[in-house]
């Protein structure tokens, strides 16, 4: 049994922590999983986005741009997040020095 709060283990015959005063639970909920994707960097115009896209597409790279969808109409004044798969990070960092992006 296990305490959904501190996460401390308690023997049989236990169902209570008393430290948290919570119910024991049989298992743990799994640990938030880590971020999959990583901000790699932020675009403010749709020409920019449009290289971006052909660049990682070309290259296979799992990506999508945060807050695209709300700026639709250039100029993006927040600009978009450009957020990449963390396994493509590296690569997709390299894609963007070599296209003068970052
Ligand atoms: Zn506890």
């Amino acid at each position: 049994m296990y305490c959904p709060s501190c996460r401390a283990e308690f023997r049989e015959g236990f169902f209570r922590c008393e430290d948290c005063d919570r119910t024991l639970v049989e298992t743990l909920p799994a640990e938030p999983a880590p971020p999959q994707f990583v901000h790699l960097a932020t675009i403010f115009t749709e020409g920019e986005i449009a290289l971006v896209k052909a660049s990682f597409d070309q290259a296979g790279i799992d990506y999508y741009f945060h807050g695209e969808q709300a700026h639709r109409l250039a100029p993006l004044p927040l600009g978009a997040r450009l957020m990449v798969r963390r396994e493509y990070a590296a690569e997709a960092e390299t894609i963007l020095k070599e296209a003068g992006q970052l």
